[in-house]
């Protein structure tokens, strides 16, 4: 069946725009999308010439790789071109890919190689008699540009191999900047008034096409070969695994994390140990790829427009994702920090809607030179608070305007300062509501007060109920089942909890009091020294300072804190209510039953924040980790937990604890 007129429109349309992306990504080295963003389009133009094939064209972005050599760089023409790779988003895609290698080889498995997919630049290494003659970029995969000095510039590149090599041979791999060198030339570039680079892959190109060697030299750039293109001479390995080894041995740096698999199992495998690693490793990477072990297949299964058939990029979930800054607002903390986050039009990134994103303070918002109605990168990495990378300014129209700091509250009008060497704006009004709400919530989380939650808590402060936070303790049940929606059963049950709350030890207390740069670490080691409340607030900077691990940050934030008469007011009180302020023995920590355990954690808490559960975790004698591993006691899961983390612990048979089940059990350690 023919296309109608909107189909063909409509692919005009992609090519075009696909067209000025490659360009701004390949030439430019200045992306204006996300990759996931541009992976769409392209998606989308490939299902529309699948269905129509007779409207593809030689020169449709499905069939070529890259872009030409820009001006100012010689040409060289590959031996061998050099191609990209097809793209599986998932494990079904996968397992497609699969199959399709199945039926055109007629065989019922293959070993495959997965190697990490370095998230870099392709390049073409030539050598003849074992000496560096050429380097160049991958181009339009046939043609690239030649940068043999500034590849000569990094040292991992072999100026003369150390074995004997064939008379010609081109050698692929990819020039990557390491994540340290990359933020470190971000920083330098924002200092200096010069825009910053999308991501380490556009730095590493930028790095690498310059004009002036000098440059590509200072930018601490690195590689990894994968393999190989036109040889002459001597054989080569018939194999995609014993090529990796062939080349480590001639003295190129190949990727240490490869794997030689069997079944797509295997493969699976692979990808979800480093999804889980690969944020940890020094440079970046965006999925694995899979590649037919047999090298003399590769040739039976051929090419299709720009992608090798025995090869398949298996990609990461999406991080990142462009969307447009709508506006900027201001959280009040509890201690008074006004908090600005970006309101965006909504944006999906891996599945899911990302409609906020933190801006932390005002110098953030500076360095990046965030602006109301900007373009904006965002990412959202593993459960950590979707961020916003860097501005589009590309994208920019005029219409856009700087973010400038309010002088009065938001929520209660008063004075707004930044003292100094805090990196935070700071309401000053001790009694506005928006503070005192975050520290019902912060004592009432880690009191573990059960029952009320951040709901209840508004309804008492609004119904004036609780005025500080020695009220809670004041409460009666005539007053409680006077407000809406609160029976009878649920006000007998959030007393119940408020009277348990009482006899929490004292380094509980220090903590929920919410004095500023008192966490729950530092707590431990107050109550552990002062052993009352009493000689604790009477202690002086210089007592505090003589405690290990107390600095005078902490000691002066601690005396004026009690220097207030309010505060040491309320103190009063929660003491004539009955709340605990000495402490019992102290907890031993290596007859904790958290002794040695480990932890690793996934999703949001309700109750208390990552670092504190943390925090407790290790003042229990327990230790924490970042990933799953076999040496994981507990998978700890909070709200969104991720899937990966999820089943890796199934997998190797580790505990899961819900919320309710690690307080109870820090309850019980505690
Ligand atoms: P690709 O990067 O997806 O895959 C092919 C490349 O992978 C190879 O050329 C090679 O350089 C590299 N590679 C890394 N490790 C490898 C290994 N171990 N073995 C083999 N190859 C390895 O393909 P591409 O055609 O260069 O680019 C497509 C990518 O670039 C997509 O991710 C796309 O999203 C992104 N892109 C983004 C924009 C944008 O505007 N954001 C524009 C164009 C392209």
């Amino acid at each position: 069946m023919a296309a109608d007129p909107k189909t063909v429109e409509r692919i005009q349309r992609l090519r075009e725009e696909i067209n000025y992306h490659n360009y701004r990504y390949y030439t430019l080295d200045s992306p204006v999308i996300s990759d996931a963003q541009y992976d769409r389009l392209m998606q989308e133009l490939r299902e529309l010439e699948s269905r129509y094939p007779e409207l593809v064209t030689p020169d449709s972005p499905t069939q070529r790789v890259g872009a030409p050599p820009a001006e100012g760089f010689a040409e060289v023409e590959h031996g061998l071109p050099m191609l990209s790779l097809a793209n599986a988003f998932n494990g079904d895609e996968l397992l497609a890919w699969h199959r399709r290698v199945i039926n055109l080889l007629e065989r019922a498995s293959f070993p495959m190689t997965c190697e990490l997919k370095i998230d870099g630049l392709a390049v073409n290494l030539l050598y003849q008699d074992g000496v560096l003659v050429q380097g160049a970029t991958r181009g339009d995969g046939y043609r690239g540009e030649e940068i043999t000095n500034n590849l000569r510039t990094i040292k991992s590149i072999p100026l003369r191999l150390i074995k004997q090599a064939p008379s010609l041979m081109e050698v692929r791999g990819e020039v990557y900047m390491p994540r340290d060198s990359f933020e470190a030339l971000n920083r330098d570039r924002a200092a200096r008034g010069e825009p910053t680079f999308a991501n380490p892959r556009n730095s590493a190109a930028g790095s690498v096409r310059q004009l002036d060697p000098a440059i590509t030299a200072s930018r601490k750039l690195d590689i990894f070969v994968y393999g190989i293109g036109r040889v002459e001479g001597n054989s080569t390995p018939s194999t995609q695994w014993e090529t990796l080894q062939w080349l480590a041995d001639l003295g190129f740096k190949a990727n240490p994390h490869s794997r030689l698999c069997q079944s797509t199992q295997e493969v699976e495998d692979f990808y979800s140990e480093f999804l889980e690693k690969h944020e940890q490793l020094k440079h970046g990477t965006d999925g694995i790829v899979v590649k037919v072990n047999d090298l003399r297949l590769w040739d039976v299964l051929g090419v299709v427009g720009r992608e090798p058939r025995y090869a398949v990029a298996y990609k990461w979930p999406a991080r990142q994702a462009t969307t447009q800054l709508r506006k900027i607002g201001i959280n009040v903390g509890r201690t008074g920090s006004l908090n600005p986050y970006a309101i965006l039009e909504p944006v999906q990134v891996g599945g899911v809607t990302i409609k906020q994103a933190t801006l932390h303070n005002e110098d953030y918002i500076r360095a990046k030179d965030i602006r109301i109605g900007d373009w904006v990168v965002v990412e959202r990495a593993g459960e950590v608070i979707p961020q916003i990378v860097a501005p589009v300014p590309g994208r920019r129209t005029g219409a856009e305007c700087p973010f400038v700091f309010p002088s009065q509250c938001p929520v209660c009008g008063g004075a707004v300062v930044r003292p100094p060497g805090d990196a935070m704006h700071r309401c000053t009004n001790i009694s506005c509501p928006a503070q005192l709400f975050e520290r019902i919530k912060h004592f009432v989380a880690v009191m573990e007060i059960e029952g009320l939650g951040e709901q209840w808590c508004r309804t008492l402060l609004e119904s004036g109920l609780v005025k500080d936070l020695a009220d809670l303790y004041l409460l009666k049940k005539e007053d409680l089942v006077r407000l809406e929606r609160m029976g009878d059963k649920l006000a007998t049950r959030i007393l119940a909890q408020i009277e348990v709350s009482k006899t929490r030890p004292l380094s509980r207390l220090l903590f929920a009091l919410g004095i500023f740069h008192v966490g729950a670490e530092i707590a431990q080691l107050l109550a552990a020294h002062f052993q009352s409340m009493d000689r604790f607030m009477a202690a002086g900077e210089a007592d505090l300072t003589a405690i290990p691990g107390i600095g005078p940050k902490i000691a002066q934030s601690v005396v004026a804190f009690f220097a207030d008469p309010p505060n040491r007011a309320l103190l009063q009180k929660l003491k004539s209510v009955g709340v605990r302020i000495q402490a019992e023995a102290p907890a031993v920590a290596a007859a904790s039953p958290l002794s040695g355990k480990v932890f690793c954690f996934t999703g949001t808490l309700a109750s208390l924040s990552r670092s504190e559960a943390e925090a407790r975790v290790k003042n229990l004698g327990g230790s924490t980790t970042d990933s799953v591993t076999r040496k994981t006691d507990f998978l700890v899961t909070g709200s969104d937990a991720g899937a990966t983390k999820t089943q890796a612990a199934r997998r190797l048979g580790i505990t899961l604890l819900d919320e309710a089940q690690l307080l109870a059990l820090l309850s019980d350690a505690g």
